[in-house]
């Protein structure tokens, strides 16, 4: 039995370990400078003009959402596509949480179905505070869309781009740039594109938002006098202004976030090689393979097929279930967020969104990541062939 080829896995050169490594030996191993400096980088690499570095995407979702001033009885908008922190960050807030169907070319949220809910909702008075699309396996959303109906009707934009750092929307909109949102969050798990084990950050252009999610972050406590209510009363001083957590990255993870940004633009266009390789390899095969918009550069985090069901003759479980006897460590990327018990718990029904529904009984994550080799991409295009013989 060969060893699992998993769906995604890190790539982890001995300048990541280095950098690591000299972390350790340095005076801060939180607190210091190198957060900065990977914020710094990410900033620039994104052409935006603030970084905020946290310790996950989901602490970067929530505090997001509590900048934007999300709280109880504000609605948040999301795709049912998605990891589950996308939709959790509203309940956090005591805010309500609700699904808009996806696009069955893109299984992006659905542009269409966002503007239909939008005109029904302004009429019931039930307009979302908040819409989060999410660039699902890295290929953007509709974004100029989202963001044009967001000035109709008066929702703020958060972008979920914890699949798409290194994605290009529109030929050279860099993802992260935030010119059609108000923040963008990105997530630094090992699965995803560039990692620091765990860890996320937000980017925006709004110099209070910025200041927000910094506070946020960090207990909600300032030591810059302009911020405090009163003269501090010595040198010792701070003040807790707001209710915060703490959030915050260490020095340790943006030492691999920062030395992982080298090889950014490397990791995306390896992925790409292999994305346009499974496309060739399954030309003659019955499943869809991702379809893909010509004007932007997907981060490719994932890479989805989906079976014809009518023309292979086996069940979805079956299929999933012989790529995993053969070693090959498929995933499925997402079960509908509102079909999940605690969803289901808040009055969410099966029938809610039924592109999103489709897709699931069909979809399945074939394994992608920088270091995949030839060989181990033949053996997974061999098994899937025989899987849906
Ligand atoms: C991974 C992921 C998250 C959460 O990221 P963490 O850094 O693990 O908290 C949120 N949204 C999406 C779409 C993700 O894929």
């Amino acid at each position: 039995m060969t060893v699992m080829i998993p769906y995604g896995r890190q790539d982890i050169s001995e300048s990541d370990i280095q950098a690591v490594v000299d972390v350790l030996r340095s005076d801060y191993l939180t607190q210091g400078p190198v957060v900065p400096a990977f914020e710094k980088s990410v900033a620039d690499y994104c052409d935006v003009q603030h970084a905020i570095a946290v310790n996950s995407a989901t602490s970067a979702l929530h505090i997001a959402c509590l900048a934007l001033g999300v709280g109880s009885g504000d609605i948040i908008w999301t795709t049912p596509l998605t990891f589950v922190a996308s939709a959790n960050c509203a309940l956090y807030c005591g805010a309500m949480i609700d699904f808009v169907d996806i696009d069955p070319l893109t299984y992006n949220i659905s542009l269409e179905r966002l503007a239909e809910k939008l005109a029904l909702a302004a009429k019931t008075g039930n307009l979302p505070k908040v819409v989060i699309p999410v660039h699902l396996c890295g290929q953007p959303c509709n974004m100029a869309g989202i963001h044009a109906l967001g000035l109709q009707y008066g929702f703020k934009i958060i972008e979920d781009a914890s699949h798409a750092i290194g994605g290009r929307y529109r030929g050279n909109e860099v993802i992260g740039n935030c010119r059609y949102s108000d923040i963008t969050v990105f997530s630094f798990h090992p699965v995803k594109i560039i990692t620091t084990a765990e860890g996320g950050m937000s980017t925006t252009n709004d110099v209070s938002l910025a200041k927000r999610m910094q506070l946020l972050r960090s207990h909600g406590i300032t030591r810059d006098v302009n911020e405090m209510t009163h003269e501090p009363d010595g040198p010792w001083y701070y003040q807790q202004i707001d209710l915060g957590y703490n959030y915050r990255m260490t020095e340790l993870q943006a030492a691999l976030g920062l030395s992982q940004m080298q090889r950014l633009d490397e990791f995306v266009s390896k992925r790409h090689v292999i994305a346009r390789r499974y496309d060739q390899l399954f030309a003659n095969l019955p499943i869809v393979t991702p379809w893909q918009h010509s004007d932007s550069y997907s981060g490719w985090h994932l890479y989805v097929v989906r079976l014809k069901l009518k023309e292979v003759g086996k069940t979805h479980l079956q299929v999933f279930k012989a790529l995993r006897a053969a070693g090959i460590g498929v995933n499925l990327h997402y079960i509908p967020v509102y079909l999940q018990p605690y969803y289901e718990g808040l009055g969410f029904k099966m029938g809610y969104c039924p592109e999103a529904e489709l897709y699931y009984a069909e979809a399945i994550s074939l394994p992608m990541y920088p270091g995949l080799t030839e060989e181990q991409q033949n053996h997974v295009v061999k098994a899937l062939a025989e899987a849906i013989r």
